[in-house]
């Protein structure tokens, strides 16, 4: 079983009413807690890079590791591009392999957004890939970004249906009052669910919640109790996200809670075991911390069962 494109998956979670888990990885390991995971469950899932994660990486590395895991995976696996910022970095991943690519132009104007991303469409959809864009703009660090108050913006329901209409994308992320990092609320976490709705409805496709980590509390003291110092973390709660599920969120963009679960693995590990360097026994619970992490996210998005693939 190859690579899928996001339609194959997001087109029957809407119908259905359930979310896949679109999952960030830098490395072979990460990306292994994740499939490992999502075979488990029989789920279809999301593999996701940004740019950062390329530049990092390398892109050859990247797209080889993805196209290993779903060789044989048995379920729908979409390798797509998160926050692809240059129309260069977006057609590299298409010529890479991606099969899926989002092309956000959501910090220009909305012209120059529009504009662009009917470019992205028009070649993406030649050779199969699927396009996600984003009207509004979330807070916090996108990438290795660092987007504060006066940027961010919420979506304009109306400019989002123009958008999705002209531009013909096949997912769409609009900004509700999430944030990216592991900092998303101060007091009580609200999404504007009314909007959400709204948008919904006036665009008719699958929509992606981005910055829509957990932050679970759990994780977050394991790593403090090994050592780290990671204070005032606030993510979107289970009920929220459950309910944004039902109002057409279907693709769910999960990064720090993989990030935070990760480390706080490899803290243990050394913490418990100082005399260890063997680094298969280091990054090896680290990868079962990411794959249990993974687990609960599939069952909050009710995707656990819901691959075609076999
Ligand atoms: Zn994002």
């Amino acid at each position: 079983m190859g690579l899928v494109n996001l339609r194959t998956v997001l087109v029957k979670a809407r119908e259905q009413g359930y979310a896949v888990g679109a999952f960030n990885f830098v490395n072979m390991e990460m990306l292994q807690g994740i499939l490992d995971a999502a075979v488990e469950a029989h789920a279809p899932v999301i593999i996701q890079t940004t740019e950062g994660a390329i530049e990092y990486a390398g892109i050859g590395y990247l797209a080889a590791l993805a196209r290993t895991a779903a060789e044989n995976a048995g379920i729908d696996v979409v390798l797509h591009l998160d926050h692809g910022k240059h129309l260069e970095t977006v057609m590299h991943a298409i010529r890479h392999g991606y099969t899926s690519v989002m092309m956000d132009a959501s910090d220009r104007p909305f012209e120059e957004n529009l504009s662009i991303t009917k470019q992205v469409v028009h070649i993406a959809h030649m050779v199969n890939v699927s396009v996600e864009a984003e009207l509004g703009r979330l807070k916090g660090i996108e990438d290795t970004l660092r987007v504060g108050d006066a940027q961010a913006s919420l979506v304009d329901p109306a400019q989002a249906q123009a958008f999705v209409r002209e531009t013909g994308v096949d997912a769409f992320a609009p900004a509700i009052g999430t944030s990216h990092g592991a900092f998303k609320f101060k007091g009580i976490p609200r999404l504007d669910m009314e909007r959400l709705e709204r948008v919904a409805l006036l665009t008719g496709i699958p929509l992606v919640l981005h910055g829509a980590s957990s932050v679970p509390a759990d994780v977050v003291s394991k790593a403090n109790a090994y050592g780290a110092a990671i204070k005032g973390t606030a993510g979107v709660p289970d009920d929220i996200m459950k309910q944004a599920i039902k109002k057409g969120i279907c693709k769910v963009n999960t990064d720090t809670d993989l990030r935070l679960s990760f480390t706080a693995g490899i803290r243990e590990e050394l913490t418990k075991h100082p005399e260890a360097f063997d680094l298969r026994n280091i990054l090896g619970p680290a990868r079962q911390a990411v794959k249990a992490m993974v687990l609960n996210r599939i069952e909050v998005f009710g995707s656990a069962g819901k691959s075609s693939a076999s």
